[in-house]
């Protein structure tokens, strides 16, 4: 046998299903169509719970949920340093906490410190083998090459400050315009949306001409911006400009046919999304409980390092003044937390009452656990629905053939049981219990978790929705399932119901490598 071909790792985030098939027959795109012409399509790949970009990255890199790669939400609150981390619901919302903290969260901590040492990434894996591993702007980004921050770009002079520190990734990393490993000529305009896409394409066309990756991960984030402005719908448009990037890359190897001759290709969602129409502002209804306060910050004080940004401990006492209970919402999910051991039981019971008046939410889910502290059972519950509690093992198996024992209402996750097998179905909530299990048991993850209704949306910490548009992170079918394409790689068993979290072996093994 010869060496595997090189394999590009394209993440078109938040693709839906839907549209990515309109777009395909109204021949908006051609590369795509291709793809899923020559190869495997799968429309229904199922994502992590909250369906968010930073924990589906980080599973789609490690191959594994929350409970292990500790990435709980886009905004969650960090308990040994008892304060929010946010990254970037919004720009509302990062300049509640401080630019300079949500970038610096966002670029560094999120994979050097958020992002567990124990679940290595795909990035990771490779290099220790000495694949040439290669990345285009991407959340995750964590590998064994070093690369210091470029010192002459827009970014970089702006926070300058901030963007000092080198970071460790793949062989050849393109993020932003803080980190090149070598000069390309592409600009990424301070990774503004709409021009990031482009940004890539840039690199993944130079990386190609110049054979510099056996494996690379091309991240098309765009798609997700737009829909969330537009709604899901807009997608056939913002699908047909990730397209153009795509054909840009494989033009640089003499176009398609030649391209994927020496490349397999996984074109994949992280997660999808659906239309918003209402909001939840949860950080209002809980308010009574005692919310504490994002710390807020002077954005010039903080990205020139003057000291202004820093308080007196009065003027902290303040903010936390009574403050019981941290509140983070991840778009369409949300997580609430205890800011006591003590209290944490009392408060849950408070935080259920209440939600389960909210209009829009419409699950809630937390963690018993027994006389010794370890984690029971897990507690699904929706208003006029029940209550279901379910804990791993039991007789009945899942879509994905994981077993199960559950008690109570089906009808929380619109769950059936078929009788002969046990097989359990929950169309609703794909892989419904696997995923909150791992959310309830993520050691970053909050006391309770809500799941948002059909058309509403958390309102976060900047006040941002996006009524009109489209958003996801919910439990729900509609946010959670997402398009993925196979060209020139197939698993050696297919799972009867695709996750996220099932590519990473897929890249690994492409290489021959199996780290299971
Ligand atoms: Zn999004």
């Amino acid at each position: 046998m010869g060496n595997p071909p090189k394999l590009v790792l394209c993440v078109i985030d938040a693709m839906a299903p839907a549209m990515l098939e309109r777009a395909v027959a109204e021949g908006a795109a051609p590369m795509l169509a291709t793809l899923i012409e020559r190869g495997r399509y799968v429309n229904d790949c199922v994502a992590a719970f909250p369906s968010v970009t930073p924990v589906c990255a980080a599973s789609i890199v490690t191959g594994v949920a929350q409970d292990e790669h500790r990435i709980p939400g886009m905004n969650w609150f960090h308990r040994e340093e008892h304060r929010y981390v946010e990254y970037g619901s919004s720009f509302r919302a990062a300049q509640r906490f401080g630019i300079a903290r949500q970038l610096t969260d966002t670029v560094y901590n999120m994979n050097r410190a958020h992002l567990s040492e124990e679940t290595p990434t795909v990035f990771e894996t490779l290099d220790d083998a000495d694949v040439r591993t290669a990345g285009t702007t991407y959340l995750m980004y964590r590998g064994r090459h070093r690369h210091d921050p470029q010192h002459d770009t827009a970014l970089t002079r702006f926070a300058s400050r901030l963007m000092r520190y080198p970071v460790m990734g793949p062989r050849e990393l393109f993020y932003a315009d803080v980190f090149a490993s070598r000069d390309t000529g592409c600009r990424s305009g301070l990774g503004m949306p709409g021009v990031r896409d482009r940004h890539s394409g840039c690199v993944g066309a130079y990386l190609v001409e110049h054979d510099l990756f056996d494996f690379l991960l091309l991240s098309l984030p765009d798609n997700d911006w737009y829909s969330h402005k537009h709604g899901p719908d807009g997608q056939v448009r913002s699908i047909a400009q990730a397209d153009l990037q795509l054909a840009r890359v494989f033009d640089a190897a003499g176009g398609v046919d030649e391209f994927l001759k020496e490349h397999a290709v996984i074109a994949m969602a992280d997660h999808s999304q659906a239309l918003v129409t209402d909001t939840i502002d949860l950080q209002g209804e809980l308010a009574e409980l005692g919310v504490l306060q994002p710390e807020g910050a002077n954005i010039l004080g903080a990205l020139t390092g003057s000291r202004s940004q820093s308080r007196s401990r009065g003027e902290d006492s303040k903010r936390e003044g009574g403050a019981q209970i941290a509140v983070c919402p991840s778009q369409r999910a949300a997580m609430v937390y205890a800011l006591t051991g003590a209290t944490r039981d009392a408060m849950r019971a408070s935080v259920l009452t209440r939600a389960l008046a909210i209009d829009g939410v419409d699950l809630i889910a937390w963690l018993a656990h027994d006389a010794h502290d370890r984690p029971s059972e897990g507690v699904v519950c929706a208003p006029d629905r029940g209550e279901l509690r379910f804990a791993p093992g039991g007789d009945l198996r899942d879509a994905r053939g994981a077993a199960w024992h559950v008690e109570g209402d089906l009808s929380v996750l619109d769950a059936t049981v078929e009788g002969g097998d046990n097989a359990l179905q929950t169309p609703a909530y794909p892989d419904a219990l696997a995923r909150v299990w791992s959310a309830l048991t993520c050691p970053t993850s909050g006391e309770v978790l809500l799941s948002a209704a059909p058309g509403y949306e958390f309102l976060d910490w900047g006040g941002a929705a996006h009524v009109g548009g489209g958003s996801h992170g919910s439990l729900h079918a509609s946010d959670s399932l997402g398009a993925l394409v196979l060209c020139g790689i197939a698993p050696t068993d297919e799972p009867a119901q695709w996750a996220i979290r099932d590519v990473a072996s897929l890249i690994n093994r492409h290489f021959g490598l199996d780290p299971g």
